[in-house]
């Protein structure tokens, strides 16, 4: 009996939702793994764990795990790392972010540039001085901030904000 390519499977989690389903339904299958094939390229760019099944078959097996197969290519939604929810929705970067990140960076290498240009001279401004070192553990702080404001997941349950990962 010829075998057939069922599908190929980027990863184990979908591997063994297919593999489920068509034991569930009494259909021999054959799995093979390319991702342990010691030989690199045999298989193209990308490999994964390709499922075949006999000629018969194919028809009731495609249709079976077709939505799954759909599924896997839809984007999935990030959970949140505090409650579990999949109730999560996605935050706007805010405006400002990007003009606070470019001023801390000036704050942060103004101060550095002030202190090395002016090492060699003998009287410091003592104005200056503090003013440089405000600029400097402001940029820290934006910096910090700007750090914080990053995170662009938002869980509705809790409200738990975080980076998809
Ligand atoms: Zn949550």
């Amino acid at each position: 009996m010829n075998e057939r390519l069922l599908c190929k499977c980027p990863n184990n989690i979908m591997a063994h939702k297919v593999v489920s389903i068509l034991t569930n339904d009494d259909i021999v299958f054959r799995q093979h793994d390319e991702t342990n094939d010691p030989r690199t390229g045999a298989y193209g760019p990308t490999p994964g764990i390709a499922i075949y099944v006999f000629e018969k078959d194919y028809e009731k097996a495609h249709m079976m795990i077709e939505p799954i197969v759909n599924s896997s290519t839809e984007s999935i939604k990030p959970f949140c790392p505090k409650c579990g929810s999949e109730d999560t929705s996605r935050i706007e970067k805010n405006k400002f972010m990007i003009p606070l990140l470019i001023l801390s960076i000036v704050l942060f290498i103004a101060p550095v540039a002030y202190f090395y240009f002016t090492k060699d001279l003998e009287n410091h401004s003592m104005i200056l001085d503090i003013l440089a070192i405000i600029a400097f553990l402001s940029s820290i702080v934006m910096a910090f901030l700007c750090d914080r404001k990053t995170a662009n997941y938002k869980c509705n349950g809790c409200g738990k904000k975080f980076n998809r990962i």
